[in-house]
């Protein structure tokens, strides 16, 4: 692999031109394609795992049926379900009976709703909560002014037990719910299943943090300075 690191996001050649849009389009020099195409067929190489295959299949059928009006055209078609909609459909494809939900405390409301939902489809839920464990913050080796009121005593959001529960209770595909920054890497790391994210946490934005992105030329502009 070449020192150059990838840029994708700020490829400079129009979608269309693209080396990863068709044979013979173009890439910048520090392009993935010309930087590690040794890296193409080690990748393909792991879709003989039949597992990781039926899993790259189904995600790919379940991309597809997400949009109506195929046959008119790019132009035309249009998107036709809501996430939630999509979870459970890809959950139904792998033929997962058993799921684990792992949610925010600030999100139990929710929690509850999709688990219902989810139950209601006729799959069983394995649901913990962040706080599960009852262990102080001070543990962490953390002071009470770096709690959220200083001061008190806090519970520690607790991702990797909320891993090793959904591992013992052996769920064979996972959901996270509104975790934290850095609570939801600390929870992929240990879970065992696959996991898909309903949303992530923005305590600002009503876990919409694209609106921030969206916002970037008018009230979100002081993120593109440079931040203390
Ligand atoms: S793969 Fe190459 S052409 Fe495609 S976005 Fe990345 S840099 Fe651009």
């Amino acid at each position: 692999m070449s020192t150059a690191s990838p840029r994708c996001a700020t490829c400079p050649i129009p979608w269309g031109e693209r080396a990863c849009h068709h044979v013979g389009g173009r890439g910048p020099e520090n392009c993935p394609l010309l930087t590690c195409p040794e890296l193409i067929p080690g990748a393909l190489e792991e879709l003989q795992n039949v597992d990781i295959l039926k899993m790259a299949q189904q995600s790919s059928i379940q991309e597809a049926q997400g949009y109506t009006d195929r046959d008119l055209g790019y132009a035309r078609v249009r998107p036709l379900k809501p996430r939630i909609l999509e979870t459970l459909e890809f959950a139904r494809r792998m033929g997962y009976q058993r799921l684990g939900l792992v949610f925010c405390v600030g999100l139990r409301r929710e929690a509850r709703l999709v688990a219902q939902f989810l139950e209601n489809q006729g799959l069983e839920i394995v649901s913990v909560v962040c706080k599960v464990g009852r262990v102080p913050k001070t543990i962490l080796g953390l002071t009470e002014a770096d709690h959220i009121i200083p001061g008190t005593v806090e519970t520690m959001c607790n991702p990797i037990l909320q891993a090793k529960i959904v591992n013992a209770g052996q769920t064979q595909f996972n959901i996270a719910l509104g975790l934290c920054v850095g609570h939801d890497s600390l929870f992929f790391k240990f879970a065992q299943a696959p996991t898909t994210v309903l949303a992530v946490k923005d305590r600002l934005l009503g876990h919409n943090p694209l609106a921030a992105v969206y916002n970037l030329e008018s009230y979100y502009r002081y993120l593109k300075s440079p931040l203390p």
